[in-house]
């Protein structure tokens, strides 16, 4: 085994396409189960959207995905990973929310849930209670029909403002809507308020540097700037993988403006007895491995699911002299100046709601410095239909138009700025490939499709965000160990010999 990014084999038992943390968790678990794995990642840094750059000549340091997740999170990366990963997870103990029905400080857990619910929105603490049992007790049986906003209605009818406050961050967190089913609002909403909301002390580049460590450690050949063209089926298994001849034509400014460096697999077609892809479900199907291997059935449930929405993010580097305030900022903070929740508005070009990620210098210790992200969830097309001159434009008022809201919080905004840069969808779609740059790659009916593909090609499998579920990074980590189990029982199944 190898474990860096050369000397490769001719073939391997597994070739994981895509390093996302779905991606790299199964790789990890199926070398650490003995399987020979090549990981081959298109661009040349791992983490797929948890992932970071620098700007500035190494002066700011941007996580694109780092803004919060449950605290499941410590278990699944203690079994996957290790525990000096899972150690580093602590919780971010301030999520403010301050739009035009509220402004609040939450621990964002149950506890301090039902305490705002009863003393500040006047719920009955039976119905705060039944509602927090039903969402944690949803499950695929009995609520497959009911919608979020059914749930809603039950329990808090002509309750807008409680709604907000239940909805705003979950759809913030993975572009879920009140028609979205119950189920998956329930087990995302339950994840988070078990214990509230964490992050990974260190910042992701020490994150995927650990994964690395350890996907190395347990013999994964990792092979970067390597973009999967072609999945190889043949007599209807999977064969191996055609790495492309060129890796994508992406001007990284990291790299002062060069597109991604060359991997010594570009061209080659490497053997497998399987493959996992890691990519967007439907690259999947549709670009890598080809509709002509799939039946008609197949296709025509794949035609159906719909891609989950992309993001826009702003990302802001403080001077180093400046700090932030944590008793006005928090370390989350969810604004809207729409009158009410409506997940239709928060897709739309006019942006009226905006998370804020603020990075005090604990996320990083050691380091002194002060950072800002702004999301905000957006439709691919807004952006993709734009002119060049359009596009650069529509960035510019992105970033003017986040400062003029971001002033409310941090005064003096602009004057405390040494950088600030813009992604947009398509951002996200030139660095990771996902179709319409989506954030969290399709929408639920995503799952079945995705479980569904070693059932049409032998030896196919795909983990990566489909679904509210599969989303997120506890979400992909999770998905990631379950896939890996599908491929690592074909594998052992279909022993060589
Ligand atoms: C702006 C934004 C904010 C977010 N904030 C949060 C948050 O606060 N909390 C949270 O839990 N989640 C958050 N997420 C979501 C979370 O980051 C993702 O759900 C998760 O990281 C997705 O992991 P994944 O395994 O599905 O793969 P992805 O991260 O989508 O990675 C897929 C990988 O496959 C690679 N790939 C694709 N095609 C090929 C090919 N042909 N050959 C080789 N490689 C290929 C891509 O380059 C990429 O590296 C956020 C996402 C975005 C965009």
């Amino acid at each position: 085994m190898n474990g860096a990014d050369s000397g490769y084999s001719d073939s391997y038992d597994i070739i994981v396409i895509g390093s996302g943390l779905a991606g790299m968790t199964a790789a990890n678990v199926l070398a650490r189960d003995g399987q020979k794995v090549l990981l081959v990642e298109r661009h040349y840094k791992l983490g797929g959207l948890a992932t970071w750059f620098w700007r500035g000549n190494h002066q700011h340091i941007f996580d694109i995905s780092l803004h919060g997740f449950p605290v499941g999170m410590i278990k699944s990366c203690r079994r996957y990973w290790n525990k000096e990963i899972a150690d580093r997870i602590v919780q971010l103990p301030a999520i403010k929310f301050d739009n035009p029905q509220f402004t609040l400080t939450t621990t964002f857990n149950r506890d301090d849930f039902t305490r705002l619910l009863i003393e500040r929105f006047k719920i009955p603490a039976e119905t705060v209670k039944a509602f927090f049992d039903t969402a944690r007790d949803l499950t695929h049986y009995d609520s497959q029909e009911m919608t979020t906003r059914e749930l809603f209605d039950r329990f808090f009818p002509n309750r807008p403002d409680v709604v907000r406050l239940l909805m705003e961050p979950i759809t913030y967190a993975n572009g879920s809507t009140l028609e979205d089913p119950a189920l998956t609002y329930g087990i995302v909403f339950s994840n988070f308020m078990s214990k509230g909301v964490y992050t990974f002390q260190g910042g992701t580049d020490l994150f995927v540097s650990m994964l690395r460590e350890e996907m190395k450690k347990n013999g994964v050949d990792i092979a970067t700037s390597a973009p999967a063209q072609r999945i190889l089926i043949e007599d209807g298994r999977v064969a191996g993988v055609r790495i492309a001849e060129n890796p994508p034509a992406v001007d990284v400014p990291e790299l002062g403006g060069r597109s991604f460096p060359r991997s010594s697999l570009l061209g080659k077609t490497i053997r497998s007895r399987a493959v996992l892809s890691n990519g967007n479900l439907l690259g999947t199907i549709y670009d890598m491995a080809g509709k002509e291997n799939f039946s008609e059935s197949f296709l025509a449930d794949a035609q159906k699911v719909r891609l989950n929405n992309s993001s826009t993010q702003v990302y802001m580097a403080l001077k180093p002299e400046e700090t932030l305030d944590p008793d006005v900022c928090g370390d989350l903070l969810f604004t809207s100046v729409a009158p009410e929740f409506d997940a239709k508005l928060l897709l739309s070009r006019h942006i009226t709601s905006r998370t804020y990620s603020f990075y005090y210098p604990k996320t990083r210790p050691g380091t002194d410095r002060h950072y800002i992200v702004a999301s905000a969830n957006a439709d691919y097309n807004d952006w993709a239909s734009l002119s060049d001159a359009e596009y650069a434009a529509a960035k510019n008022d992105l970033i003017e138009t986040t400062l003029d809201a971001l002033e409310k919080y941090v005064p003096n905004i602009r004057g405390k700025l040494a950088y600030v840069e813009a992604a947009t969808p398509k951002t996200f779609k030139d660095y990771t490939a996902h179709w319409g740059g989506a954030s969290f790659g399709t929408k639920y009916e995503g799952l079945a499709v995705s479980r569904s593909l070693h059932k049409q090609i032998a030896g196919l499998f795909h983990a990566g965000s489909v679904g509210i579920i599969m989303s997120g990074w506890l979400g992909a980590v999770n998905y990631g160990m379950i896939a890996a189990n599908d491929a690592e029982a074909f594998l052992t199944e279909n022993q060589e010999g």
